[in-house]
């Protein structure tokens, strides 16, 4: 998510309060619920007005009372320049001001999402997500430590339980805390839970200060490291890999136990 709040201050910088003059859809199925056709007519003649962010989605509100959604899928971004050069190359959806700028939602691999929504509660409430991961509370975080059962990471990386952690800040959040990706959440421990929560929050933190961008990450994170032959940063051995939650899990096996 990290990267979702770095798109959203880029969103509030560049794109705010000005004349939407055109919106030229260029991929279509990256639209979600709304056509092509319905989102030029309902943001042509308006302007974006606020945004928000829960988790993974960043919302912008128009000043005809209505949202449209983004979602950035592995690989979308934000690129906003002069109308007059030419559009990156994924563009999917081209926001045209009345400045001469554009905004382009592009995105390489197309799992992005563009939408058309009336009310973000209303969204949150029947995706059934959970609160976001820098809003959560500590009780209400060991409220879903204490209720549910299953490996420490795939509880991190459920979005119905906590929204916004993704598959490498859940690796990163596990390194700091060194607990094994696999371990069973009932075998935690009350003092390990408290201390999960205060490393989710400070790393989702320190990453947004570094613009989720990985160059900037301290090389004492696992960030940097991950992958094929990558050294944990701590004690030198090798990383190792393993499948949990159907997701790529990279760790260390000295530092992290299973305990
Ligand atoms: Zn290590």
């Amino acid at each position: 998510m990290p990267d979702v709040e770095t798109f959203k201050r880029y969103f509030d910088a560049t794109s705010l309060h000005q004349r939407i003059t055109g919106v030229d859809v260029r991929s279509a199925y990256v639209l979600k619920g709304v056509s092509a056709r319905e989102l030029t007519r309902r943001l042509k003649g308006g302007s974006f007005e606020s945004s928000r962010r829960h988790g993974k989605h960043l919302f912008v509100r128009s000043d005809g009372d209505f949202w449209v959604r983004l979602h950035f899928g592995m690989t979308g971004s934000l690129q906003y320049f002069k109308c007059d050069r030419r559009a990156p190359k994924h563009t999917r959806v081209l926001f045209a001001f009345v400045n001469a700028n554009c905004l382009a939602f592009e995105d390489q691999r197309k799992f992005g999402e563009v939408g058309l929504i009336e009310n973000v509660n209303e969204f949150l409430t029947k995706r059934a997500l959970g609160p976001d991961a820098l809003d959560i509370s500590l009780s209400q975080f060991r409220k879903i430590f204490g209720k549910h059962r299953g490996a420490v990471k795939t509880i991190l990386l459920n979005q119905k339980l906590i929204a916004g952690i993704g598959n490498i800040y859940a690796d990163e959040i596990l390194f700091h805390t060194r607990i094994h990706p696999a371990a069973e959440i009932g075998r935690l421990g009350e003092k390990t839970v408290g201390r999960l929560f205060r490393t989710t929050r400070y790393i989702l933190q320190k990453a947004i200060e570094a613009k989720a961008d990985v160059d900037l990450m301290p090389k004492s994170w696992l960030m940097p490291h991950r992958g094929k032959g990558g050294k944990c940063p701590r004690c030198g051995r090798e990383l190792k890999s393993a499948t949990i939650g159907g997701r790529t899990a990279w760790f260390c096996a000295h530092c992290q136990k299973r305990r």
